[in-house]
């Protein structure tokens, strides 16, 4: 569960990027973040993966309260939460597997557990016939799916992704949005940063808007569709 009280973060040199958010996500429910650009989406992730701390209010996430979380513990924090990237960020001289398998690496896992995982993990995706390729091979959509699987491999309870869709066309986006609906179908929380409105709109999940770091609404599907 995702709670943030009255939650501002206050960038150096003055910036309020959020504007006191109240807001909570449920254990296993998917959401939507979206608002224009600089609405402070991206700034709402890194608080929840406690690479930003908030200036003031709290924030919570599975029972951690990460204003009070020491430096130390944050890695085994993050263990806990998936996170996917609109550049993906997979590295160009390693393998689909080894991209994958990073997580599991730096966490110290066994070697037969890692295998076991990635391919798991690849095979959620529809990729483990690709272990083998280098990121430069696979297509734009591929690509993302190897992302969504790193960021998988380590079974998170959260899964947070940062306009997952933004490099790819209408019909790969809908897949990469199916794909997330379906880790949340198992259990995975999921909050997704996006402004495909049109996506949005033909899922049936709760739609968190920012305006000028300012949650403006939190609507279910039925209120965006009267709306
Ligand atoms: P979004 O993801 O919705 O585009 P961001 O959270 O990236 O919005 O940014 C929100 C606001 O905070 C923007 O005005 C942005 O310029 C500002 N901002 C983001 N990161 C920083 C930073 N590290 N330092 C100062 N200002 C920042
Ligand atoms: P620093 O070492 O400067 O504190 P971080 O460890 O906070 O940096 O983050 C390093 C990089 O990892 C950042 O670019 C960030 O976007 C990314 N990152 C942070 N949290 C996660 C996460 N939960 N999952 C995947 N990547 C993350």
């Amino acid at each position: 569960m995702i709670i943030l009280d009255q939650t501002t973060k206050r960038y150096q040199g003055g910036h309020e990027a959020l504007r006191s958010v109240s807001l909570q996500v449920e254990k296993g429910e998917m959401v939507f973040l979206t608002g224009h650009s600089g609405a402070g989406k991206s700034t709402l992730l890194k608080l929840i993966t406690r690479i930003e701390v908030p200036t003031s209010g709290q924030i919570r996430v599975n029972g951690h309260l990460l204003n009070r979380m020491p430096k130390r513990q944050v890695p085994f924090y993050r263990r806990d939460i998936g996170m996917v990237f609109q550049n993906h960020q997979l590295l160009m001289d390693r393998t689909v597997f080894d991209n994958v398998a990073l997580p599991l690496r730096v966490s110290g896992a066994h070697p037969d557990d890692m295998q076991r995982r990635v391919r798991a993990a690849l095979d959620k995706v529809g990729l483990l016939k690709r272990e083998k390729y280098y990121p430069q091979m696979l297509s734009g959509g591929e690509q993302q799916r190897v992302g969504i699987a790193r960021a998988v491999v380590n079974r998170p309870t959260i899964l947070l992704a940062d306009e997952p869709t933004g490099n790819l066309d209408p019909l790969l986006s809908r897949e990469v949005m199916n794909l997330f609906a379906e880790f949340n179908r198992v259990g995975t929380t999921v909050m997704i940063a996006s402004h495909d409105l049109g996506l949005i709109a033909r899922m049936p999940y709760r739609v968190l808007t920012l305006r000028e770091g300012s949650l403006v609404r939190s609507s279910a599907i039925e209120g965006l569709r009267n709306g």
